[in-house]
């Protein structure tokens, strides 16, 4: 029979039913270190109290009203985006993969309102991960997501992650914007050489193309910069945001120049959920802390020392090889299958993610202290230490 909860994922046994600043615990009173953090999405805890009064308030004021009406509460939230980044204009969603769909379709449309309808393909990279819609597993070249789902539309041209020379050679007519992840997250922890980013957006203003960022793991504070695009000295056109931007609440945002969103006219995009109020009071909430320079040195601080400890731990243990990332975006690679050992931590107390080429990914909320790397590192090696690897079938 199948379950009441449709079978797509496999679902460890952990079953969290309350959060505390950087722990969960479950029914029983097991608890666990979030180094998780819903994948990058608690990124002030659990239970924090600026963002639990904001929500309360909140849902006690207002939760919904339709885009049908004027909303203070997104103009608010979106001049504060402006503020602080690239953007003039901001398209709020409720995930992910919503702020991806928003991107692509800003992009097209830019080009149709410029006259050039034939641009409606945009590159990709090996390995991204941009969300389940169809549009984005048609983004990527991973076979475990788009199996099953042939024919995807033909939108985009997936090329190898880092072959600059590739995305110059793979231009044609039917190219309009280029799709990047400027931290690869699920698809193995890899941050983007900067030669390559850098090279991305020089191509993209030579040949009239918009560069799109998907920021939606790496973005909000994630890697020590309120925006990862910031470390490498360049801006898009275009970003998708999600996950932090909430700290749980469901809310996503597609931000883009004037330029960028020259043919989102009225009746081109729209969204029942989008940016409601509630979500807009957790997004304030978040920025409240987030955006503040003094936080993200203490998140720059914190991961500095993370990976060092990291660093030194893995010589400790041969199953281990190598620690890669940036800020608190942290994957450690393994000589062995990372599922298993990630789940292998879940019986240490440790709650982490597997990603792709073997890692453990490491993303614990941005609000972390030394004694949580400590305990970070002590559960590592102790679960490193009695680690058996799984005989291969
Ligand atoms: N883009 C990136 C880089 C992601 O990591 C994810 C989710 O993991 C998505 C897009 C999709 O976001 P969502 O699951 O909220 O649709």
């Amino acid at each position: 029979m199948i379950p009441v909860l449709m079978p797509v994922y496999a679902r460890s046994d952990v079953a969290p039913v309350r959060g505390e600043g950087c722990y969960l615990y479950d029914a029983e009173g097991r608890q666990w270190l979030d180094f998780a953090s819903g994948i990058a999405v608690n990124c002030l805890g659990h239970g924090h109290p600026h963002l639990t009064k904001a929500i309360q308030e909140q849902a006690a004021t207002l939760i919904h009203v339709s885009n049908l009406y004027a909303s203070p509460q997104q103009e608010k939230v979106a001049r504060r985006l402006v503020d602080l980044t690239f953007a003039e204009t901001v398209f709020f969603t409720n995930s992910g993969a919503e702020a991806i769909e928003c991107a692509v379709k800003t992009c097209r449309r830019h080009h149709v309102a410029a006259g050039r309808p034939e641009k409606y393909r945009i590159l990709t990279f090996s390995n991204a991960f941009h969300g389940r819609t169809m549009t984005a597993i048609a983004a990527t070249d991973q076979a475990k997501l788009r199996d099953g789902f042939d024919p995807l539309p033909d939108w985009f041209r997936v090329l190898p992650f880092g072959d600059l020379e590739a995305a110059k050679a793979a231009i044609d007519p039917s190219i309009g914007g280029i799709l990047v992840e400027p931290v690869q997250g699920e698809g193995g922890v890899r941050p983007a050489d900067p030669a390559f980013l850098k090279g991305l957006r020089q191509l993209c203003d030579e040949h009239g193309l918009l560069l799109i960022l998907d920021e939606v793991q790496c973005g909000v504070g994630r890697t020590g910069r309120l925006f990862a695009h910031e470390h490498y000295g360049i801006t898009p056109d275009i970003m998708a945001i999600a996950k932090g931007i909430g700290g749980g609440v469901p809310v996503g945002a597609c931000l883009a120049t004037e330029r960028a969103a020259s043919g989102m006219v009225v009746g081109t995009h729209g969204s029942t959920y989008g940016g409601n109020p509630l979500a807009m009071a957790a997004c304030n909430a978040v920025l409240d802390i987030v955006a503040d320079p003094a936080f993200l040195d203490t998140v720059r601080a914190r991961a500095a020392r993370l990976r060092g400890e990291l660093e030194q731990m893995i010589g400790n243990h041969p199953i281990f090889e190598s620690v890669r990332g940036l800020g608190l975006m942290l994957g450690v690679k393994m000589n062995c299958d990372s599922r298993a050992f990630v789940a292998h931590l879940r019986n240490h107390g440790l709650l982490t993610v597997a990603a792709a080429d073997n890692v453990v990914r490491i993303l614990p909320p941005l609000v972390i202290e030394e004694a949580h790397i400590r305990e970070c590192v002590e559960k590592m090696s102790a679960a490193a230490a009695a680690y058996r690897v799984p005989e291969a079938a």
